[in-house]
């Protein structure tokens, strides 16, 4: 019997969170841990009461493609969908739960929103499980820098899990 360790079954917990994103991007899980407890969970998607961004409930999504390449990677302060890492956090606030201390894990690399965020409520400890390129991303050699300035402030920050494994079988019906 395999049994995942305390990192991959938090890898597992964000993985089962993002079965419940809706977002036409993509889609992410997030899960908030402290001394090994689950605090909170998040994934992406537009907030409490607002029609869904799959039922075109957010502009920025539905039109950060041709039409609207300004829209595109970016422009979050106009985008409705609330970031997993952002649920994640906004949750355990919601409900009393001190994160100053706590670990995240993401499906995902958290972006450059969710990860000042991240260290404006205390979290300490950032795991993912799908990494990207801050340089390759932004194009812009002093965002990567002030990405990576960011990320150094984390006593943990690290990939976790196989990217190519994702969870095929578990989740499939769930993951299109
Ligand atoms: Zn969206
Ligand atoms: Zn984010």
């Amino acid at each position: 019997m395999a049994r995942p360790d305390k990192r991959l079954y938090f890898l597992l917990i964000a993985l089962a969170a993002r079965t419940r994103a809706d977002c036409l991007g993509r889609r992410v899980g997030a899960v908030i841990v402290r001394d090994d407890r689950v605090l909170s969970t998040g994934y992406n998607g537009t907030p409490f009461g607002m029609p869904n961004c799959s039922e075109g409930g957010c502009h920025r999504c539905l039109h950060r493609g041709e039409e609207a390449p300004y829209l595109r990677g970016g422009a979050y302060d106009v985008c409705l969908c609330v970031h997993a890492e952002q649920n994640a956090i906004l949750t355990a606030a919601r409900f009393g739960q001190q994160t100053l201390g706590a670990g995240l894990t993401s499906t995902t690399q958290p972006c450059f929103g969710c990860l000042k965020e991240m260290l404006q409520a205390g979290i300490s400890e950032v795991r993912y499980l799908h990494p990207w390129d801050p340089q390759e991303a932004y194009g812009d050699p002093a965002l990567a820098a002030q990405y990576a300035a960011l990320r150094s402030r984390f006593s943990v920050f690290e990939q976790v899990g196989d990217p190519a494994a994702d969870t095929p079988g578990l989740f499939a019906p769930f993951l299109s």
